[in-house]
């Protein structure tokens, strides 16, 4: 489970702009008007992405997809060529290991990953498209940036306090294990 559900929306049902459908037909058009052609796994992914509250690791994803209709290797090759479409945006655990979420209902944010248990939470940080604006304006292409934010939680800081007293509290659920 992911923990990131803050809803800025309190009549996010009413004011929605835009449907899941409406998403998935989009993510159809583009992937069509980049020459490629819409097939079941790729429908398939879009739709597991959609199903996610938060970023993901890929194996998350290939199990929400179904490990038995399409290998690793094809959600990865997917994942990569959605990047491109600007369907799916990359983040990172502080050990490197890849999440991925689609761009369908969030404007661009960052995110703040524990260390500790790998719960990520939503940064919002405008500079960085100022930053891309101004290369853009210098003439630059398919201008794109990393950023990720790290600490270790609330949650995971009071759980090491009382390890260290000698009792127990129980450590937030992760999205993925870091491997640390
Ligand atoms: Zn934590």
């Amino acid at each position: 489970m992911i923990a990131a559900t803050q809803t800025n929306h309190p009549h996010a049902g009413v004011q929605e702009p835009r449907s899941k459908e409406s998403f998935l037909n989009e993510a159809c058009n583009r992937i069509r008007n980049a020459g490629m052609r819409v097939t079941k796994p790729r429908v398939a992914l879009v739709e597991a992405l959609l199903k996610q509250s938060g970023p993901v690791s890929i194996e998350r994803i290939h199990q929400e997809v179904g490990v038995n209709s399409c290998d690793l290797v094809t959600i990865y090759r997917c994942l990569a060529a959605f990047e491109e479409l600007g369907l799916v945006r990359r983040s990172y655990l502080h050990n490197g290991t890849c999440l991925y979420e689609q761009t369908f209902d969030t404007a661009r944010h960052y995110h703040i990953v524990c260390k500790t248990c790998g719960k990520t939470e939503k940064v919002n940080y405008t500079l960085a498209n100022d930053v891309e604006q101004q290369l853009k304006d210098r003439g630059f292409e398919q201008v794109s940036h990393v950023l990720e934010f790290f600490g270790v939680c609330p949650e995971c800081q009071l759980a090491a306090k009382s390890l260290a007293r000698g009792t127990s509290v129980s450590v937030p659920t992760t999205i993925s294990s870091p491997q640390v």
